[in-house]
Order: structure tokens, then C-alpha cells, then sequence
């Protein structure tokens, strides 16, 4: 079933397949096979044309099997169906999201050029920008979330670097703040230091949203990048990622993932074929899920601040703007602040009986992680202060389990944090309530 007028969802369990290739099995079976045997050394030579570059495709040609680090049928499927999503015109899969955002930026970034990113980043892309990217002679500039486009301009002409820009990368919404950046803001900046030569392209880390929730492409971004080991898994039971974007965008993308070889594997393919399924139902419960969840913590006297996506609105009007134009839910990610410090954050984390204690997100299963001293220890003191990623900080990623057993979870964590009541602003009814 290739029609795309369906919805993604109908398309999840066909599309890209036809039974008729495996002695009618119903699932693409896992093609756990290194190399294919080609019909005839004419054919061979045709498949080799056309995946080194040499000639273009012609009208109707397929690009033909040759080793499994360059195609796969796993991959390919799974390839095919992630572009539904997003309604990109090509995917490539990676054996990792690490994989998929670095082969980017070395693809597109060369020496001498300027990328513009947000703060925060994810904190391995953030590694790789600051510590690989410069080696190689790279210029870096970053912006955080809320800053307008005149501030955002001046830190790239204040850089000395403008007419080199050739990268704009984002991260919305951000981990663990949940802030949000205007991705087509992004675009009109990348359009101002574009040239007829060189388009700035705009590359947006859609992790956080999964693809069901954002979809960059619409808003003028280039580039969309994965970790598909969160949402698109689903499971904690794999490790991938994603690139999505114009057929020559994948192209290139995908010559320069045959010689660094981090294509992903046949069984990481085939989990993932069997994941997108349920991609629909299993996010949808945990966004459902997320709204309970954040609205017990919003009521909980021990909790301080809690920042959920659910809750923006006329008062934070920027943020607001921007969720309602990009956002299509409030997602299953939230974040709080406890009402003390580590101490107390930790003395949550270790009392927790369902939701496991660690790091990723997206899972069928809820996960809590202290983001200061885990996810984002490798930023110094004062950027936590900036970001307000602070010791009491605890984000939760929310899964699929029952509402009402994630919440009392939570309530029972809470219960073995004491207060000390002298020093938070707590009365004595909410203190009894506790
Ligand atoms: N991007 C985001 C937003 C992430 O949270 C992560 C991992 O946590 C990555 C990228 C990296 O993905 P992977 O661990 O699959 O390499």
C-alpha cells in the first residue's frame, strides 16, 4: 500500500512492502544479509553507477541492492515510512542520533564557516559543536530561546564571521527548559546571510517532539535531525537516528554516511518498522498522560515551579506565539523545580518504584534523571544559572503507563522529601496536607 493521500498512521504496517518479495510474510522479514547477489556484472556495474555519483538515476530506475553499509531493505522501508510523517521527500537512517547530527554538520560545514545554534542544545550535540567542529577551524555562535531576530542578527554580525554563515541549528523545544524557538524566524535570519551562491540552511533537532508533534519542514527549516532511539523506538530498546529533507539533501547526506559507515544495522531497522506501528497511540497516551501528571505537580505544595508546555498562555505571549504556530500538543516531556535543592531532588529521584531513574525520553516507560548532574553537567555554573537548569531541576519523561499509577509514584517520592519549613514558603495547612 504506497498511497499517500492515507494517513501516516494507516500507512505504518505497508507502505514501502510488498509480501509478494518474501513468499507473502505479511512483516518485512529482517534482511540480515551484509552483501546481494547481482543478476549480471552489467547489473552490478548500473547499481555502482548510481550509488557512487557517476551518473544520475534514470526515470524508473531503482537504486539497486549492493552491501548493506550503502542499502538494506529494513532500512529502506523504514526510510520511506519516516518520510510520511514529516512529508519530507527522503530520509537516511543512522546507528545512532549522534550519528545522523554529526554527519550533518560535517556535511555542511567546512572550514572558515560560521554555524549559528541554540542554548541548550542537547549536551553531546553541544560537545560536538564546541570541541570537534572547531578543531576542524569551524566558527560557533550561539543564541537561547527568547532572544528577538535583531538580537539573534547582531550575534551573528558581531562574530565577524556573517558572510560565512552557513548554518543555522535548533533545538525546540529545548531540554530540559521546554523553551521554545521560532523556527521560521530561523528562517527568515538564514534567508538574510543567504546568497545566490549559498543558501543557509536552517537544520532543527526534532527529538523532544518526536515526529508527531512538530514538523519542521513546513516552517521553512531544511533539515530535520533524529534521535530515533527516543519516540520513534519508543521502547528503550535501541539506539538510531534520522535525517529528513529534500531528495538532494539526503543524497549528499547519505554518499558522505557510506564512507564515515554509521548507516544503521538491519535489526535496528526492522525494530524500527516495528515501533512506527504504535508511534501514533504510544505518543498520543503519553501526551495525554504528561497533562495529568503536570497538573498534580502544578497542585503539589513541595514543588515549586513546574514547566510544562500545557501551561503557556496571553501571559508568556512570545512563547505562546510560537506554540500555538508550530506545536501541535503540549507534548510528554515536562520538567520541575522541587521546593529545596540536589538533596531533596535526589532524596525524589531514589524513593521512585515505577518510573525508572534515567536519562533518554520518550519511552513506553516513564524515566526521571536530575538534568544539573546528569544530561547537562558538562555546562558550567553559570550557564545553569542563565538556562534556570538549577539543583532542584527534575525532568520527567512520561510513558505509557496508567495516569494514576505515574501520579502516585510521584506523590509517594514526594512524601519521604521533607521541608524545612523555616526555610520554604509553605504554610502550616499545606505543610499538614503534605
Ligand atoms: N538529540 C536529542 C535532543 C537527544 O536527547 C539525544 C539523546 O539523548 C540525541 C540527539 C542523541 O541521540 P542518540 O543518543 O540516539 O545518539
Amino acid at each position: 500500500m504506497n498511497d499517500r493521500s492515507l494517513h501516516p498512521e494507516s500507512l505504518m504496517m505497508s507502505y514501502g512492502y510488498n509480501p509478494e518479495w518474501s513468499e507473502g510474510a505479511v512483516k518485512c522479514p529482517i534482511f540480515q544479509t551484509s552483501t546481494f547477489v547481482f543478476k549480471s556484472a552489467e547489473q552490478g556495474k548500473a547499481f555502482f553507477e548510481v550509488a557512487y555519483g557517476k551518473r544520475e538515476q534514470r526515470p524508473n530506475e531503482k537504486l539497486g541492492l549492493i552491501y548493506s553499509r550503502l542499502n538494506n531493505p529494513d532500512l529502506e522501508i523504514l526510510e520511506n515510512r519516516l518520510t510520511l510523517w514529516d512529508d519530507a521527500e527522503d530520509c537516511a537512517v543512522f546507528e545512532s542520533g549522534m550519528s545522523a547530527i554529526s554527519t550533518v554538520l560535517l556535511e555542511y560545514l567546512k572550514p572558515g564557516d560560521l554555524i549559528l545554534y541554540s542554548s541548550p542544545l542537547y549536551g553531546g550535540s553541544e560537545h560536538f559543536i564546541q570541541h570537534v567542529l572547531t578543531q576542524f577551524g569551524i566558527h560557533i555562535a550561539r543564541f537561547k530561546a527568547g532572544q528577538s531576530r535583531k538580537q539573534i542578527e547582531q550575534i551573528v554580525l558581531e562574530s565577524g564571521h556573517a558572510d560565512k554563515l552557513k548554518m543555522i541549528y535548533l533545538e525546540t523545544p529545548a531540554n530540559p527548559t521546554n523553551d521554545l524557538i521560532d523556527i521560521s524566524c530561523c528562517r527568515e535570519i538564514a534567508d538574510r546571510f543567504s546568497s545566490i551562491d549559498h543558501r543557509v540552511i536552517v537544520a532543527v533537532d526534532n527529538t523532544y517532539f518526536g515526529p508527531l508533534w512538530q514538523h519542521p519542514l513546513k516552517h521553512g527549516a531544511d533539515i530535520i535531525v533524529y534521535s530515533a532511539t527516543k519516540y520513534i523506538g519508543g521502547h528503550s530498546d535501541v539506539i538510531a537516528g534520522a535525517v529528513l529533507g529534500t531528495s538532494a539533501t539526503i543524497k549528499r547526506i547519505k554518499t558522505l554516511r557510506s564512507f564515515l559507515g554509521n548507516m544503521a544495522g538491519p535489526w535496528t531497522g526492522w525494530l524500527l518498522l516495528r515501533s512506527l506501528e504504535t508511534l501514533k497511540p504510544r505518543m498520543e497516551t503519553q501526551a495525554r498522560n504528561a497533562r495529568h501528571v503536570a497538573e498534580f505537580l502544578q497542585h503539589h505544595p513541595k514543588v515549586e515551579r513546574v514547566i510544562y508546555l500545557g501551561f503557556l498562555d496571553e501571559s508568556n505571549p512570545e512563547q505562546y506565539k510560537i506554540f500555538k504556530k508550530q506545536c501541535t500538543s503540549a507534548g510528554a516531556m515536562l520538567s520541575f523545580d522541587i521546593k529545596g535543592g540536589e538533596k531533596e531532588a535526589f532524596t525524589f529521584l531514589n524513593h521512585l518504584r515505577l518510573i525508572k531513574l534515567a536519562v533518554s525520553l520518550g519511552s513506553t516507560e516513564s524515566l526521571a534523571q536530575h538534568p544539573a548532574s546528569m544530561t547537562h553537567c558538562d555546562l558550567d555554573d553559570a550557564e545553569k544559572i542563565e538556562l534556570k537548569i538549577t539543583d532542584k531541576m527534575i525532568r520527567i519523561s512520561i510513558g505509557v503507563e496508567h495516569y494514576e499509577d505515574i501520579i502516585n509514584d510521584i506523590s509517594q517520592a514526594l512524601d519521604h522529601v521533607s521541608i524545612e519549613k523555616d526555610h520554604y514558603d509553605i504554610t502550616s495547612e499545606e505543610l499538614e496536607a503534605v
